[in-house]
This record gives structure tokens, sequence and C-alpha cells, in this order.
């Protein structure tokens, strides 16, 4: 099969750091157009906007949509409706409404619709998955906890309503809890810390159980500085799971057990064209549900003004 044509919306922090170098390496595609009101890619079509590339460029297949969350739809909805494949970065959209009307509008169209997770693509995240699926879990701890000041310098759009907050790096960590448990997790109490001048929370604590009264406690912090954490530590019947560094470790008892090197948006495209080859769509809403979830039980508490 020829390689797909693809375009790449909103050219910023994650284009640069993983989608071109992640296509660059992947004979399956052909990139040959991108849009973004200021971001350029060297040696192919740039345009300031989608509206603009896809009607001067109709040899587009397929276009990956990597602007800030609140501003998905608007693209996905132009690119479907002009017959194109669409990979959406992660959170796939501001609401869970109209990723279900992107949903529908790709399958209406025979469209390949993929809201991609990359974080379960992690090197140790299958094998804390089967190490799980053989174990009774007692309970789970998820630790979430970063700068914001250097993983999201100058990023306001990450403050503002839609922007998700702490929720942006912990949808990750929900992506990877909701891949590697036996059963579905559900939210039974949450709170969300707002910085006084800010839309979105700087922290929150959340806790979650299943159908068999599963412990499960996550919590996510912005304000942590020094040593970052990344963690998923479940204490089972087989000995204590410890899930690293966002699920690039696995260790049991202390013992590291797996280890790779991390091949996150390789993987993920390699999964988008498996996609587009077969017909199919992958939308998995569940790490944007319990984060729509939180805001919608979770306690709301002021905290200190956050300035950059
Ligand atoms: P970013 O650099 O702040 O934004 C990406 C680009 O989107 C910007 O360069 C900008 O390009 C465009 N954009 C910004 N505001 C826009 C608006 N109002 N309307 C239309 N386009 C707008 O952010 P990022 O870090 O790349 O993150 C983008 C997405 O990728 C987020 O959903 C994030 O969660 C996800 N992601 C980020 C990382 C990471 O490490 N940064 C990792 C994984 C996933 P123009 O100004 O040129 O239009």
């Amino acid at each position: 099969m020829s390689p797909i044509n693809l375009a790449i919306v909103g050219v910023g922090k994650i284009v640069r750091d993983q989608h071109l170098p992640a296509v660059a390496k992947n004979g399956d595609y052909r990139l040959i157009a991108a849009a973004s009101r200021h971001g350029t890619v060297d040696g192919i079509d740039n345009f300031t906007s989608i509206d603009a590339m896809l009607a001067t460029v109709p040899a587009i297949e397929a276009v990956s949509l990597c602007m800030p969350p609140q501003y998905r739809y608007e693209a996905a909805e132009k690119a479907l409706s002009a017959g194109k494949h669409v990979f959406l970065e992660k959170p796939p959209g501001a609401t869970l409404s109209e990723v279900a009307d992107l949903e529908s509008l790709a399958a209406a169209r025979g469209l390949t619709l993929f809201a991609s997770w990359h974080s379960r693509y992690a090197p140790a995240v299958e094998a804390a998955k089967a190490f799980l699926a053989g174990t009774t879990i007692r309970s789970m701890r998820v630790i979430w906890k970063e700068d914001v000041r250097h993983w999201h310098p100058n990023q306001e759009w990450i403050w503002q309503a839609g922007g998700l907050g702490v929720f942006d790096p912990g949808i990750n960590a929900l992506s990877i809890v909701t891949h590697i448990l036996p059963r579905p997790v559900f939210l039974t109490a949450a709170t969300l810390e707002f910085p006084e001048n800010r839309d979105a929370p700087i922290a929150a604590t959340m806790t979650f159980t299943d159908a068999r009264g599963l412990d499960l406690a996550a919590e996510f912090d912005w304000r942590q500085t020094g040593k970052q954490s990344w963690d998923i530590v479940a204490e089972t019947d087989a000995g204590e799971m410890v899930l690293s560094e966002g699920g690039a470790k696995l260790s049991i008892d202390g013992k590291l057990v797996h280890e790779e090197p991390e091949q996150e948006y390789p993987m993920l495209y390699k999964h988008f064209a498996e996609l587009v080859k077969a017909g199919k769509s992958d939308v998995d809403l569940a790490p944007l549900r319990h984060v729509a979830d939180a805001f919608m039980l979770g306690r709301r508490k002021f905290v200190e003004a956050f300035y950059d």
C-alpha cells in the first residue's frame, strides 16, 4: 500500500518533540502539509489555517490535530467533513459530547478517528497489565507530581477553562490505569485545588473503586519541585508492583523486571496506520470521562494564586 499523505495541524512543542521525528521514521506516511498560525515545518507546504490547507492540498488523506484541546473539535469536524482520517492528540477534546459527535461523523463517512493516549504505549505498561491480570489487587496508589513551570512554561491555554490544568498530565496516568486494570473503575470522591487567579486546577486528589470494592487513590500536583513523580503502585497477592517514570519501568517487590527504550509516538503512528488500513476507529473516552467526573463530583478549594 502506498504511504498515507499526512498533514499536521498546530505546530508547537509536541509536534516538534515527538510527531515530526516519529512520522519521519515511519514509511507508512508521507508528510505533505502543515497548518499553524505561527509554526511551520521545513520542506513541506505550510498554511496558516486548516481551511486554506484542506482547500489547497486535496491529496491529504489524514491529519494529526495537535493544538490545545479547546480548539480541536472545530479542526476535526472540518477534516472529517473533507473526507480525511483524523489522529487526535490527547486529550481528544474539551468535552465528551464533542468527541462523541466526531465519532458519529467518522463512522458515517467511513473514516478513521483515533483518540491517542501516548502514555498507554510507555514501555512497561503492557507488562504491568499482564502482571495485574494474574493477581488479586488489594490497593493502588497513583502519584503524578511535576513542576508546571518546568514542563509547561508560557502555556496559557492549560490554565484556561477546558485546558484541564493538572489533569493535562494527570489524564496520562488515568489512561494507563484504565488500560492496566482488569475492571472499569469509577470516581467516589475528589478535591480539586484551583489557584485563585486561574480557571483550571493546580492539584487534585481522587478516590476510585470498582464493582469489587477496589481501593484506588490518585494524587496529581503541579507544585512539585526537585524529583518528579509519575508512579503507579499496586499492592497485590503476588507482591508490590511499581510502575514508575510514567510507565517506563516495572518493578515487583523492588526488583526491576521490565525496562525498554521509550517508543510512545512511533507506536501511536504505527497503530494509526493500522487503523486506517483496516478502516477502523479507536476512541476510548474512559480517561476523559474520569476527568469530567472529577470536575462534576469534586469539591473545589481555592489556593494561592499561581504566576509563571
Ligand atoms: P503548545 O505548543 O502550547 O500548542 C501547540 C500549538 O497549537 C501551538 O504552537 C499553536 O500553534 C497552536 N495553538 C495554540 N493556541 C491555539 C488556538 N487558540 N487556536 C488554534 N491553535 C492554537 O502545546 P503542546 O505542548 O504542543 O500541546 C498540544 C497538545 O499536545 C495538548 O493537548 C497536550 O496535552 C498534548 N501533549 C503535549 C505534550 C508535551 O510534552 N508538551 C505531550 C503529549 C501530549 P500556532 O500558534 O502556530 O497556531
